[in-house]
């Protein structure tokens, strides 16, 4: 296959043209090529549809149509596409395509430890690699997600031994669902936000029960998953006006300012992205010709891929095109 050129181009999503192109996490759904979206978070779905069909899991596809009253699409045939579960949130997947006889793997957001009852992404075999780089700087490196999951029922546990309620704020998606599963046993509450979220997810396998926390005041002490932007609710009043333990959990934790401008007394480096050490574990195993970085720190993660493990890689750039060629 030598003397064919691939491009990938950070245009409409991640295009990657060739014979064939495709589009990842689009901005708009066109009606001419083909469609990826890797899972149901707003930064990855499409702002505009015009045409009919995408690839993607049947959770993301529900979470689309529900978000997007006006224009519903369906799943379309996978024409050549390979989905790899991401083990980022519920239904998010990786997707693998050949495009003039070589092989591209896109990541999507993606987290390859097993935690809270979601199986980590698995490497493939691929000459390019278009992986995400939200902590693809050296100092995010996260414990093991079951110590957190530990640390975050001890500090429940606590709080409710003296009576104290207990407020945990967490992405709607994804990372609420996961602290759903580890606080089970104490019949935790959510706001609207995380409880329709949860709903969109929600599986026979997968039950993930909540009481959403509409009106009546629950007893104390209580536990209530919410959204960390919807301030201002009348059940936010209550939650201050009681004096309850504000927790958080995000990968961001591991930064000294995060925990003030939260505005909690405790915050978790609990995330559903891979960390730095996963990133270069993965990219390694996947064993690609090329790395192209993007979505997040970009240039510090393609930087450290060079020097560490000796694969080309660069960071994808708005409008500029990076030729492969082979
Ligand atoms: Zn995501
Ligand atoms: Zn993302």
């Amino acid at each position: 296959m030598s003397g064919r050129e691939l491009a990938v181009r950070l245009g409409n999503g991640v295009e990657v043209l060739g014979s064939r192109e495709y589009h990842f996490d689009a901005e708009t759904i066109g009606p001419k090529g083909t469609f990826c979206i890797s899972h149901a978070h707003s930064d990855h779905m499409p702002k505009r549809i015009v045409g009919q069909s995408v690839v993607c899991s049947d959770i993301t596809l529900r979470c689309l149509n529900n978000r997007s009253k006006k224009k519903q699409v369906v799943q379309a045939p996978p024409d050549g596409v390979r989905m790899l579960d991401a083990g980022h949130m519920a239904g998010s997947r990786m997707f693998q395509v050949e495009v003039d006889g070589r092989e591209v793997l896109y990541t999507g957001d993606l987290c390859t430890r097993d935690r809270c009852g979601n199986k980590g992404a698995r490497p493939a075999r691929t000459d390019v690699l278009v992986i995400e780089s939200t902590y693809g700087k050296p100092r995010y490196v996260f414990p093991p997600s079951d110590i957190i999951a530990g640390l975050i029922r001890d500090e429940v546990e606590d709080n409710f031994s003296q009576g104290r309620s207990v407020s945990l704020y967490s992405y709607p998606l994804g990372k609420s669902q996961d602290m759903l599963r580890i606080l089970q046993e104490f019949g935790p509450f959510t706001d609207e936000a995380v409880f329709n979220a949860t709903s969109l997810v929600r599986s026979d396998d997968d039950l993930l029960e909540c009481q959403l926390w509409k009106d009546d005041e629950p007893g104390d002490p209580f536990i209530v998953i919410c959204s960390p932007w919807l301030k201002r609710t009348p059940q936010e009043e209550v939650l201050r006006r009681k004096c309850v333990k504000r927790l958080a959990v995000s990968g961001w934790a591991l930064d000294s300012g995060y925990r003030a401008r939260m505005g909690v007394h405790e915050a978790f480096p609990f995330s559903d992205h891979a960390d730095f050490n996963d990133l270069m574990a993965f990219v390694k195993a996947c064993e690609p010709e090329v790395v192209l970085t993007h979505h997040g720190f970009a240039e510090s993660l393609a930087v450290e891929i060079k020097a560490r493990l000796g694969i080309d890689a660069r960071p994808l750039i708005r409008g500029q095109r990076s030729l492969l060629e082979f």
